[in-house]
């Protein structure tokens, strides 16, 4: 039997197809530019062929049923509705979602209720789970949400200190995102150290274009520096992360800017693009080592604000098992590892500087960069949200 993880964006449909037994990837693929009139598609399929084109795809529904025809076509999955289960990425459940759900009729509701908590997300995350049940009403789908992993965060770490009805009324609160690329690393960190979840402390970099990072204490996450929105915390591609609300008013008032204006401006042209013209780190990091002014300022920014997260982060935690760098730059960054570990020493975090340099290895599930007398193991674990959301919907599946 296989899985189907769907993740349905405003334009565009991602699917990976698993083995049920062994979570084994038979295939994967990408529908982009739906409803724009120039749609394109690609596929690997489980012999690792490239498979690409164009199509016009209207629409979502579209979408799905090219993607079925390609699987048909390359997989040999005849129909949809032969699948043993579907897993669905929805980016926001709120404090309704603890864990991974079995949709039904109650779920669509309150997933449809949280739109306003994620505007540009959730409705196009539901519209993928009605199509997706339209095209195979009698396999089991499950919810999988990013905020859930963070459900058991403590009132202080969640709370913002804003009249207490404004949240109680309009949840507005601190969710955290990137749960589950965090339920997936700490699992495979605690699997590398050997150590039983349930007392696994740790802080997590999950450093990608969107960068949060997040502390664990005995295997309940405690605080993360994602927010209301994914726009809190970190230094990001383009988002400006931690800053002064007042920022707001001024841009607002003093300039004139409107609330959408600043909302772009916040969101797609601050952060790393913001400093110094370009969001992607490969090519940041090649102007910084040759010298480049505003190149160095965009990563030294971004690797202080890291450092100031761990710093607070170990004030609450006490001395993690191990420090996890994850996503994008996180698997990949040498200069971003080091120059974040750089200086903290005396914290016991000592990065050791040749394993830090040797290449990624895709297979390892983790692996080490720490130095032998390092008090916090210093792990980079490739992270795979898809195949935690095949098992997580396999585990739902399975429960029910
Ligand atoms: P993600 O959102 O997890 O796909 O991560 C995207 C970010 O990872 C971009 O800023 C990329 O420039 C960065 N990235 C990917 N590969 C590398 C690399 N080899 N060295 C530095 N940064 C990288």
């Amino acid at each position: 039997m296989k899985v189907l993880v769907l993740n349905s964006g405003s334009s565009s449909l991602k699917f990976k197809i698993f083995s049920q037994k062994d979570l084994h990837v038979l295939s994967h693929g990408l529908i982009e530019e739906i409803g724009t009139g120039h749609g394109s598609y690609h596929l690997v399929d489980p012999s690792g062929q490239l498979i690409e084109g164009k199509a016009n795809i209207p629409d979502h529904k579209a979408a799905l049923d090219l993607m079925s025809a390609l699987l048909k076509k390359h997989t040999g999955l005849d129909q949809l509705d032969h699948l043993y289960g579907i897993g669905h990425r929805v980016v926001h459940g709120g404090e309704s979602f603890k864990k991974a759900v079995l949709i039904d009729e109650d779920v669509l509701e309150t997933i449809k209720k949280l739109i306003p908590l994620a505007p540009l997300h959730n409705p196009a995350n539901l519209l993928g789970i009605k199509i997706a049940l339209e095209h195979a009403p009698n396999v089991p789908q499950v919810a999988v949400f990013d905020t859930a992993f963070h459900q058991g965060m403590p009132p202080h770490s969640y709370l913002y200190a804003i009249p207490k009805d404004i949240y109680e009324q309009h949840g507005i609160r601190r969710y955290g995102f990137h749960g589950t690329s965090y339920s997936y690393v700490t699992r495979q960190a605690a699997r590398f150290l050997n150590k039983d979840y349930s007392s696994l402390s740790c802080i997590c970099l999950h450093l990608g274009n969107g960068a949060s990072c997040m502390a664990l204490k005995d295997g309940e996450c405690v605080d993360t520096s994602m927010g209301l929105t994914p726009l809190e915390g970190l230094v990001m591609g383009t988002r400006c992360g931690d800053i002064d609300p007042a920022i707001i008013f001024f841009l607002n008032r003093t300039l004139g800017m409107d609330i959408d204006d600043i909302d772009h401006l916040l969101n797609k042209k601050s952060g790393l693009l913001g400093l110094c013209g370009e969001s992607d780190m490969r090519s940041i990091a090649k102007r910084f080592s040759a010298g480049d002014p505003d190149a160095r300022i965009a990563i030294d920014l971004f690797c202080y604000r890291i450092k100031k997260y761990i710093g607070s982060y170990m004030a609450v935690i006490g001395r993690p098992d191990c420090l996890i760098f994850t996503a994008g730059i996180g698997e990949n960054s040498t200069l971003v590892r080091q120059k974040v570990c750089e200086g903290l020493e005396h914290m016991g975090i000592r990065l050791d500087k040749e394993l830090n340099e040797q290449p990624k290895s895709d297979k390892a599930p983790a692996y080490s960069i720490s130095a032998s007398d390092s008090d916090v193991h210093i792990l980079v674990v490739p992270t795979d949200e898809e195949l935690e959301i095949a098992r997580q919907t396999i585990k739902v599946i399975g429960a029910n």
